[in-house]
């Protein structure tokens, strides 16, 4: 093989392609924006006709092999590839992890408990809820991350009034559960059925977004983690997935562990991996797509991940109309360990994510330390 493609050019294509170039191969990214985070990269050859036929062809005339990084693009473009080049992973796959309720589904047939919950796609289901589900959570079946098309109901009145907002699109409704602990578990598996798996990592969310990793996990007991492990090699044998695949779990208030849903691609809770393990999630990504075999990633620094978000691209003080500026990474970056990874996007947001910046160290004391330092300096909540 001696071209790797992928769909998408964010933040997690960008970090594919390091890792590709890295073990020698050139790379293909199917994006339309030559700015994108991964089309900036050098040397990432950039097909720009955007998921149409035209730009399918190109990307299977471009690459010997075609991954994702972006978890909504459609199934159907996956097959089409597919009937060219070798493509993980599969379209029938991505098409499972893109709808929460076939995504429920799968977890329960792979003997993984999640949160009860409900398919509303008419009045008539709205009607047949069951009380027990409430209050829950109403999430678009489709299409959301980082907590949008979402929304929090107590009771009937307010969850008829959710999903009209939502559009009357299919929701799942959800219990809402007693969260003790967030964790999520990233797998890769091979097409022979190969598994290795991340170290089990520890989250917080700050509305409904990812801003903290820890790995080890500190408050996770070993059998906790032990068995988000296993349950996260049925969900990925099960699929016959192949490629690199994240499932998110809560660990509730009376410890059960429940599977919240998944990815298939590498994940923002997996970014500290590319400079706590020896091997990356993203050459995790590159080796299974490229038929190379799979060691078991060791983590050989303790590791703290703190999210940029846009929003340090404002001045807080300043309110609304803030003009963007950058924020001063030198004093960051004189601290011990720290590991900041910038997107190069070309404009900030609020709640975008920018980059990350991971510390690392000789135990998860110091890690945590330190990287509440760089929290205190850059103005970020301490956790
Ligand atoms: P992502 O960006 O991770 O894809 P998403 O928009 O798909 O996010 P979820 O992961 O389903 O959203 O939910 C976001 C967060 O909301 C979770 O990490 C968790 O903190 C909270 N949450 C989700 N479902 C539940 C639930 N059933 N009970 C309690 N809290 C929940
Ligand atoms: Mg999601
Ligand atoms: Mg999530």
């Amino acid at each position: 093989l001696a071209t790797l493609g992928v769909m998408g050019g964010g933040q997690l294509g960008r970090m594919f392609v390091h890792a590709a170039q890295q073990l020698g191969f050139r790379t293909a990214v199917l994006e339309p924006d030559a700015t994108s985070p991964a089309g900036l990269v050098a040397h990432a050859h950039v097909v720009s006709d955007y998921l149409d036929a035209a730009g399918l062809d190109r990307l299977a005339d471009e690459a010997d092999a075609i991954t994702t990084e972006f978890e909504n693009v459609p199934a159907q473009a996956l097959r089409q590839l597919a009937l060219r080049r070798p493509v993980a992973p599969a379209g029938d796959v991505v098409a499972v992890c893109q709808d929460r309720a076939a995504e429920k589904a799968h977890f329960a047939a792979s003997g993984v408990p999640c949160a009860r919950n409900h398919l509303i796609e008419t009045e008539a289901d709205l009607a047949a809820v069951d009380a027990a589900l409430l209050p829950g959570i109403l999430k678009t079946a489709r299409l959301g991350y980082d907590g949008k098309g979402q929304r929090r109901v107590s009771d009937r009145a307010e969850l008829a009034a959710a999903w009209r907002e939502l559009q009357g699109v299919p929701c799942l409704l959800e219990q809402m559960l007693p969260l003790a602990q967030e964790l999520s578990v990233i797998v890769a598996r091979s097409a022979t059925g190969e598994l290795v798996h991340l170290p089990v990592q520890q989250n917080l969310h700050r509305d409904g977004i990812l801003a903290v990793t820890v790995v080890p996990a500190p408050d996770i007991d070993a059998a906790t983690q032990a068995e988000a492990v296993a349950a996260a090699g049925r969900i990925a044998h099960e699929l016959a997935y192949v490629g690199v695949l994240c499932i998110e779990f809560f660990v509730l208030a009376d410890g059960r562990l429940v599977a919240n849903e998944m990815a298939p691609r590498p994940h923002n809770s997996g970014h500290h991996s590319v400079d706590s393990c020896d091997i990356s999630q993203f050459e995790l990504q590159v080796r299974t797509l490229a038929g190379l075999p799979l060691a078991e990633p060791r983590l050989h620094s303790s590791a703290v991940m703190l999210n940029l978000l846009g929003d340090l691209w404002f001045d807080a003080a300043a309110g609304a109309d803030a003009a963007e500026r950058t924020p001063d990474w030198r004093p960051i970056l004189a601290l011990p360990g720290a590991h900041l990874h910038l997107y190069g996007k070309q404009s900030a947001r609020r709640g975008r994510k920018m980059g990350h910046l991971t510390f690392t160290a000789a135990s998860p004391q110091a890690a945590r330390d330190v990287a509440l330092q760089a929290a205190a300096l850059l103005g970020i909540e301490p956790f």
